[in-house]
């Protein structure tokens, strides 16, 4: 945007002008590179007022009709509104709108099917898996006896491990969603093995909503008993959550959805976040528009040729490609095991955020993991458009090509030093000096958000 802001400001300039400082650069940040992080999404100009609006300063505590607060009847209405529009959008009988965020609605799924100590069942973190999803230093896994589940050397789930799983430990609580996973999820194996053994089955929908949406991914709904998402990355609304009951969840169980928002409110939350709901309608009012499955589409066909050609340049990718927003990169014929931190550090250089990320069969370390996750609905947002992918390939290539003599040390005690002296390098590297430079002229090019 030429010589503008995005950000309405004007009194924190004034007033904090140290804090208005960092504002402005993240800003910058933004408007300058290149979004790639598939968690991360731009919201549009309705959400950001409403999150910055005066419904901040109220108090509701309780749901719609049923609080302990007084002055709630229009808070009533937003509420209301809000969850009318995730049930129509989702085809749901049940939502809460209240969660603060995706861990919390998580945790609020366990509250209301498990007992502390029962049995549940995730994906693996080092697999794609979620913290949330029973990792051993999550509140998940403290709380409750997780068994991991894991995808085979493709990078798919392992139906066979899976199976074999559930029979022996007769988990209370499934979990089918990933945070790095390049295949549509099958929703209808999960559902089948989960009647099978009697479990609850949630699917996490967290980063593919927005494709459930525009219906370029599969719907969990008539699989799943309860369905969670953020409400912040595909969906493009606010940093927030929901939890929703399917029609085959009240069949299981009749109460679930009272129990459901007894574990959000009183079990883990207070007063809701008003302003953050008012939000989170809004977004779900622009995802039901024509343009927002215009969107969903995009985000895929992006994907899709941005795989292709990363493929094209000598890039290895987990599975070969994707079927959703999100590549995995397999760094391993470029830096050899963990490799991750060379390629985030170098690309974050050149203007392109990404995060280094585990690979099915890790051979190094979450910290230093052997690749990195890219996505597109970020970009897709700015109006990047398939021709602009292969741009974007070319940048990622030639950044990871530049720092290709990098190798991470065995020995842990010289990981430090070594890693000090690459950063030390990186930054004057003519190559990835000049790519920020091309990347900074060509993301400027696209607002991010439409005012
Ligand atoms: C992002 C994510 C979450 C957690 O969301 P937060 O808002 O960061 O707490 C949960 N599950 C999955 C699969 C996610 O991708």
């Amino acid at each position: 945007m030429k010589g503008g802001s995005y950000m309405n400001i004007r009194n924190i300039t004034r007033s904090d002008q140290k804090l208005a400082h960092f504002m402005k650069l993240e800003e910058k940040r933004q408007i300058e590179g290149l979004e790639m992080i598939p968690s991360e999404n731009y919201v549009s100009s309705s959400v950001l007022e409403a999150m910055g609006s005066i419904l901040t300063n109220k108090y509701s505590e309780g749901f719609p009709k049923k609080r302990y607060y007084g002055g709630n009847e229009y808070i009533d209405e937003i509420e209301m509104l809000a969850m009318s529009r995730a049930q129509k959008l989702f085809g749901v009988p049940h939502v809460n709108v209240q969660p603060y965020s995706g861990s919390p609605a998580n945790l609020a799924v366990y509250l209301a099917t498990c007992k502390p100590g029962d049995t549940v069942m995730g994906l693996d973190l080092t697999h794609g898996g979620h913290l949330t999803h029973g990792w051993n230093v999550s509140a998940t896994g403290i709380f409750y006896n997780p068994v991991l589940y894991h995808v085979d050397k493709t990078g798919q789930i392992d139906f066979t491990e899976l199976e074999m799983l559930i029979k022996k430990h007769k988990p209370k609580l499934i979990w089918v969603g990933a945070t790095a996973y390049v295949y549509e999820f099958p929703f209808r194996k999960f559902a089948d093995l989960a009647a099978t053994y009697g479990a609850y089955l949630a699917a996490d929908i967290a980063h593919v909503a927005g494709l459930v949406v525009a219906k370029v991914h599969l719907s969990p709904v008539s699989y799943a008993h309860i369905v969670t998402t953020t409400t912040h990355k595909t969906l493009r609304g606010p940093r927030g959550a929901m939890i929703m009951v399917t029609k085959k969840g009240l069949q299981k169980d009749a109460d679930l959805a009272d129990r459901i928002d007894k574990a959000v409110f009183p079990g883990l939350q207070g007063g809701p976040h008003d302003h953050t709901t008012a939000a989170i309608a809004i977004a779900l009012r622009e995802a039901q528009t024509p343009a927002f499955r215009k969107y969903g589409k995009q985000i895929v066909i992006n994907a899709k040729t941005l795989a292709a050609s990363l493929l094209k340049r000598g890039i290895k990718l987990v599975g070969n490609g994707t079927q959703n927003h999100m590549l995995l990169v397999d760094l391993i014929p470029l830096y050899g095991s963990g490799g991750g931190y060379f390629a985030q550090y170098a690309l974050e250089v050149a203007g392109i955020t990404v995060n280094k990320n585990t690979i099915p069969g890790e051979p190094s370390s979450p910290f230093y993991p052997s690749g990195i996750r890219l996505g597109t609905p970020a970009l897709t947002t700015r109006g990047l458009k398939a021709k602009d992918m292969i741009k974007v390939a070319d940048w990622i290539s030639r950044s990871l090509e530049a720092v290709r003599l990098f190798s991470l040390p065995s020995k842990r005690e010289e990981r430090k030093p070594y890693m000090d002296n690459f950063k030390k390098k990186v930054h004057r590297d003519r190559t990835l000096l000049k790519i920020r430079r091309e990347v900074r002229l060509f993301a400027s090019k696209f607002p991010i958000f439409k005012m």
